[in-house]
């Protein structure tokens, strides 16, 4: 961890969680069919509250919020901001709305302004402004939150790219493979890395020889000064490039 420079007191501990084959949940959880059923459903729900909670990533920070909605009307919300996305993850925020909710519920003050998509908007608000003032968070949240431990590691992944990608732009071989790669050699050559990951080193060599026409046949040969002609010997009418022998050439094609 020192040699990524990250600092184990302020990572977060993950504990395994062991529940019983037969367990199940005490909170009823139902999904709704898309935006619109999920609308409908809120408004033929009659309960007397109702909390909205949500979690967002803009500008580059993640933010939680909870709208606490009486017979149909915002009554209060709460906002929490988490931190830099590279630190923390939009699911975390997600995950912290719910306990703004309990907090809500449990002081239930009044304000009175409405909306539905209140929690969206809040959730945005805290990312981007940042949190309520930090005596009306629950206890636990206001400190800040330990880092995410999935958000450090695609931070640490993002980073090793751009090392890669800076030392192959400086390489000698950048520039020579940037004549024969369409487009930008650096991601093309990542997806090359992507492509052949699962190839050994001699079949890999066939593949380039055989993108790059340089190989055995007879065009090539005769390019570099070789041999004198250039045509395929088998039909003696085109050049034997990779496209001919492969797929052009009548001599081979019951090959
Ligand atoms: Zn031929």
């Amino acid at each position: 961890m020192n040699t990524y420079n990250l600092n184990p007191k302020k990572m977060e501990k993950r504990q395994a969680v062991r529940k019983c084959a037969d367990w199940e949940s005490e909170i009823r959880i139902r999904q709704w069919e898309g935006k619109e059923d999920a609308l409908k459903q809120i408004e033929e729900d009659d309960a007397e509250h109702q909390l909205f909670t949500d979690g967002s990533g803009i500008e580059g920070m993640v933010g939680s919020s909870a709208v606490l909605c009486k017979e149909g009307r915002r009554i209060s919300s709460l906002r929490m901001q988490l931190g830099k996305e590279t630190e923390h993850e939009v699911f975390e925020g997600e995950s912290v709305g719910p306990s703004l909710g309990l907090e809500l519920l449990k002081k239930e003050r009044h304000e009175g302004v409405e909306g539905n998509e209140a929690a969206d908007e809040e959730a945005k608000e805290a990312a981007v402004r940042g949190s309520s003032p930090k005596q009306l968070l629950p206890h636990t949240f206001r400190k800040s939150l330990p880092m995410s431990s999935s958000a450090a590691r695609k931070m640490f992944a993002k980073e090793l790219n751009k090392t890669r990608d800076d030392m192959f732009r400086q390489s000698p071989r950048f520039m020579r493979f940037q004549k024969v790669a369409e487009g930008d050699a650096t991601s093309v050559a990542r997806k090359f890395q992507t492509i052949t990951k699962d190839l050994v080193k001699p079949h890999i060599s066939i593949l380039v020889h055989l993108r790059t026409g340089h190989c055995y046949l007879y065009s090539h040969l005769h390019r570099i000064g070789k041999i004198d002609s250039l045509h395929c010997l088998a039909c003696k009418r085109e050049p034997e490039t990779v496209y001919h022998f492969l797929l052009q050439c009548p001599a081979h094609q019951r090959a």
